[in-house]
């Protein structure tokens, strides 16, 4: 069965719409650095849908002769003036990310990037989830998906996706078995193959064919890659959904149940900011 990222991000989207009822409009700032067009475009479908939903979204352009310090500047600035921020990445290759990471305010960092916030959701309390993994986990729970005592492999461990949905996947309560794979992991496919999920982020094209999995396993591909000229995923689509219980397509899979999670964050934030004055 094909899960349906879209119906699972619409049912999100009207829950944040009800909230915001009482809220009045919050304001997230999405900063870029540089002219990299993948990062501008996702920007933009971000201030999309926050307009949709009743969010505030301010693109703030920073040129790519922009220096660490510059950035931080920013940084402080809009700190003050709204209540979530998200920077586009990659940045160019001169600017220390962690160093422009560090200047985010922790109540400000929906994208749970800060060291702070990231020390909480390894202890298991989480200020904000990271968009890309809590979608994940939205999507498993939606689909009433059992990952207590199940086994997961999870092919990446990028700070943003794999090691975060690491550390979210083993908490007490949720429960997995976990296997985490990376360009290093030999017998790929042994490791894949055992998994009773299979969440994919990696970023290669079809990295992911039908003689990788178990039968009847579930299928999470969060990749996002430009093969031929369309936008395909890490898994082979067409060659894995037969053999799958349950598969995310892409596009239409996790891209817009994250986008979803982001905006409830920004809400999150608002709520943290009114409820600490
Ligand atoms: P990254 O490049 O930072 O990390 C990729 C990870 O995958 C690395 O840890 C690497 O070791 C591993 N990897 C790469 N090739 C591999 C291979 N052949 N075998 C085993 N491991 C391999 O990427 P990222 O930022 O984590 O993003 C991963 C993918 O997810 C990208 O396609 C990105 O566009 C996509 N993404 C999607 C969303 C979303 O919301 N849908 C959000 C963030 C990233």
């Amino acid at each position: 069965m094909i899960i349906e990222g879209k119906s699972i991000a619409g049912q999100i989207e009207l829950e944040i719409k009800e909230e915001l009822k009482q809220l009045g409009t919050p304001k997230l700032a999405a900063v870029i650095v540089g002219a990299d067009e993948g990062t501008k475009s996702y920007m933009k479908s971000i201030q999309k849908v926050g307009e949709k939903i009743g969010i505030e979204v301010e693109i703030v352009n920073l040129s790519e002769e922009s220096k660490t310090e510059d950035v931080r500047e920013v940084l402080s600035g809009l700190n003050f003036k709204k209540d979530g921020i998200i920077i586009g990445r990659p940045f160019p290759p001169h600017i220390d990310e962690q160093k422009v990471i560090a200047s985010i305010s922790p109540e400000k960092d929906i994208d749970c990037l800060h060291p702070v916030n990231l020390g909480l959701l390894f202890l298991g309390t989480p200020r904000f989830k990271p968009c890309t993994p809590q979608a994940v986990i939205e999507i498993l729970n939606h689909t009433r998906t059992t990952i207590c005592g199940k086994k997961v492999t999870i092919v990446g461990r990028s700070n943003i996706v794999g090691k975060p949905l690491a550390i979210m996947l083993i908490q007490r309560g949720v429960d997995a078995t976990l296997t985490v794979c990376h360009t290093k992991t030999l017998d790929l496919s042994a490791r894949t193959r055992d998994a009773d999920i299979l969440i994919v982020a990696a970023g290669y094209p079809w990295l992911v064919g039908a003689d990788m999995i178990k039968k009847g396993a579930v299928v999470i591909d969060v990749g996002i890659n430009v093969k031929d000229g369309k936008l395909v995923g890490d898994v082979n689509f067409q060659e894995v959904e037969p053999k799958a219980s349950l598969i995310t397509p892409v596009p239409g899979g996790v891209g817009p149940v994250t986008t979803q999670v982001l905006m409830r964050n920004v809400l999150l934030a608002k709520k943290l900011s009114i409820y600490s004055k």
